[in-house]
């Protein structure tokens, strides 16, 4: 277990106990011999922890789920109790005792219910800098949650364990949205972050704990793939304060055969989040031979400058061989700054490069005097001079959300 004090030196903590997955560290095996173990969960009170009622693994043991079952809030009746799903593009058609593509949402007699409300599989502190948003509260902690599920499948994921399992596959405790303020505010965090899985299919558990936290002072932030209908977008992420859309490539071809989705209500969304005024920045993992063309690279740059603006922060992370590509090698550092250097001479104002410790293009500079504004070392920001939401030398305005 952790200290705080190397939470704040970078690392994480897991809030609830080893049996819980690190944050992206654990190879298969490790996270099912972490999952199987049954130890207690740190934090959490005995009466809210779940164990006798958890199975250890899908199947073995009969799971009373009623205290994670809510109706969900974004589907539409159909005749002979089918219903369709308006929360992602999927919009999957569901009949009755069944569930849509992602799991986590079952169809009981003509009622839509999510199957993981308060049903949190991992629970982690985590530096900010680790979502990673570099423009909101440098230096700071989230509380960061999820629950089992995903609406795509993309065939690098470093959490698969997690998001391509469906509730009763893995363990996990009753986590409900006033405990989690508790423990938020317990481990000295300022922020509840969404994120591991996708937040997406907990969009119901997402808005109640952001009311929760926003009546007690804190802030939410999520981690997702953006791949979501316009009005569930705006009524969930509506309560962010601020948001990190992965976008995994910018064609089509891809998100159809490596993520199982699609790039155009991706590319929507980031558009409706600009227009909700959201602090929103944009990660793209690049996968060696697969999204890392110059031409893909300058269209994303292009589009970003046209439909957002130059004062996103893009974030082009190093890929490591995961899930369905373990084939696949880990990006050059090359590859990374011929990234960043196309998307700044389209004139994106912060093109950073993640993955890559140590790497100078991990810090903020003042698009206008070049000066060192915010560094970082690993996921901890060592350095932080904006003042008043800009440069202290030139007085340039850096976007963001730099205080609480
Ligand atoms: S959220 Fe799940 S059930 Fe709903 S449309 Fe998407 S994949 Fe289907």
């Amino acid at each position: 277990m952790l200290s705080e004090t190397q939470v704040q030196q970078g690392n994480s903590l897991d809030v609830l106990g080893e049996r819980n997955l690190f944050c992206c560290s654990l190879d298969r095996r490790s996270f099912l011999k972490c999952a199987v173990a049954s130890g207690a969960a740190l934090g959490l009170s005995e009466a809210a922890h779940p164990a006798a009622g958890i199975p250890s693994q899908a199947g073995q043991q009969k799971q009373d789920d009623s205290q994670f079952t809510v109706e969900a809030k974004f589907y539409q009746k159909l005749q002979n109790r089918k219903i369709k799903c308006k929360l992602c593009p999927r919009e999957c058609t569901v009949g009755d005792r069944e569930r849509g593509y992602c799991g986590v949402r079952e169809n009981r007699g003509g009622t839509y219910y999510t199957l993981v409300h308060s049903r949190v599989c991992a629970a982690h502190v985590d530096p900010v800098e680790k979502k990673p948003l570099f423009h909101y509260l440098p230096g700071s902690l989230a509380f960061s949650l999820a629950t089992a599920g995903c609406n795509v499948n993309c065939k690098f994921c470093q959490n698969w364990d997690i998001s391509q399992s469906r509730p009763e596959q893995i363990p996990a405790d009753y986590v409900p949205p006033q405990r989690v303020v508790e423990l938020a505010k317990q481990y000295g965090c300022p922020t509840i972050a969404y994120t591991y899985s996708e937040p997406v299919i907990f969009s119901e558990f997402l808005m109640d704990v952001a009311d929760a936290g926003h009546q007690a002072g804190l802030r939410s932030v999520v981690v997702s793939n953006g791949y979501m209908q316009e009005e569930a977008l705006k009524a969930a992420y509506g309560k962010m304060d601020a948001v990190k859309i992965d976008l995994k490539a910018f064609s089509e071809s891809y998100y159809s055969k490596v993520v199982t989705g699609q790039l155009k209500p991706v590319l929507d969304s980031l558009v409706t989040l600009k227009k909700m005024g959201k602090w929103t920045e944009i990660v793209y993992l690049v996968v060696p031979t697969l999204n890392d063309s110059d031409s893909e690279f300058r269209g994303l740059a292009q589009w970003v400058k046209t439909n957002l603006g130059v004062d996103v922060p893009l974030h082009f992370t190093q890929f490591h061989p995961e899930y369905l590509l373990k084939n696949m090698p880990v990006t050059p550092v090359p590859t990374l700054e011929r990234a960043k250097a196309i998307a700044d001479a389209e004139g994106l104002h912060y093109v950073y490069i993640g993955n890559v410790p140590g790497h100078p293009a991990q810090n903020t500079y003042c698009p206008q005097c070049k000066s060192l504004l915010v560094e970082r070392v690993g996921f901890t920001a060592s350095q932080m001079l904006i003042r008043k939401d800009s440069c202290p030398f030139c007085h340039h305005p850096i976007p963001g959300v730099w205080h609480t």
